[in-house]
């Protein structure tokens, strides 16, 4: 398993109210796999990817990822982990506008166990169909693009696990199939596991597995039963 998270609950409290918003009993990814889950915008798939990647500790529950116990670390160790073995993809990229693809891939590799390399960053950026702009910065690329080099940048540091928030959110729909199935490809080839959350039920059919959050995640079955 690359993912085996056992009684989750994660309650946000704000000095007016607490809101629970997840409660998962169980929930297993096995090394390799390719998932996507599906809900609403404010569900708490966001938070799940937090909660998964070490950013944020879960008020109740277990969390191993990647063969580690990642509720039971330090905020250092859980960074150190993180930079160790998840890449991130985000809705809005989150390039660094300053530089260029290639550096911006080159960052990528900062925390990684061997150096930063020119070579593979070329390679990535080349495999991700930008050959001809790795000297480009993010506002001479288009939103496609830029996606492809934050793909690029997520791969760069060799995780086992990359996680993508929306990762199609501000794509039209011809780039949004091209970066899933790019996503799909070098995760594939890289040997690396995959979990993308998205609100948008057209990239479903994208997927040979895919998971309905609304099941997962009981505090949706309590809202649905309130309604
Ligand atoms: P999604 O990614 O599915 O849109 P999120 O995980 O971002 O959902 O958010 C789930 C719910 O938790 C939302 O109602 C949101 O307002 C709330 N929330 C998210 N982060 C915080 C926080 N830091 N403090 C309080 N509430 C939060
Ligand atoms: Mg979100």
């Amino acid at each position: 398993m690359i993912v085996e998270m056992k009684d989750i609950e994660m309650i946000y409290e704000t000095w007016s109210e607490k809101t629970k918003v997840l409660d998962i009993p169980q929930f297993d990814i096995d090394i390799g796999e390719q998932i996507a889950i599906f809900g609403p915008s404010g569900s708490g798939k966001s938070t799940l990817l937090h909660i998964m990647s070490g950013l944020l500790l879960p008020t109740q529950g277990s969390v191993k990822v990647c063969g580690e116990f990642v509720h039971k670390l330090s905020e250092a160790q859980r960074d150190h982990f993180r930079s160790r073995n998840i890449g991130y993809i985000f809705q809005t990229f989150n390039l660094l506008q300053g530089y260029t693809a290639m550096e911006n891939v080159l960052m990528g590799m900062t925390f990684s166990p061997g150096k930063a390399d020119r070579a593979a960053a070329k390679k990535l950026l080349e495999q991700v169909g930008l050959g001809g702009k790795m000297k480009r910065r993010p506002y001479h690329l288009s939103f496609g693009e830029q996606q492809r080099v934050s793909v690029a940048r997520a791969i760069a540091n060799k995780p086992k696990l990359i996680l993508a928030d929306e990762p199609t959110g501000s794509l039209d729909p011809h780039n949004s199939v091209e970066i899933i199935k790019l996503l799909k490809e070098i995760c594939k080839e890289h040997g690396c596991s995959l979990v993308i959350v998205s609100h948008n039920m057209d990239m479903i059919s994208f997927f040979e597995h895919t998971v309905d959050f609304k099941k997962l995640n009981r505090t949706l079955q309590v809202q649905e039963a309130l309604k």
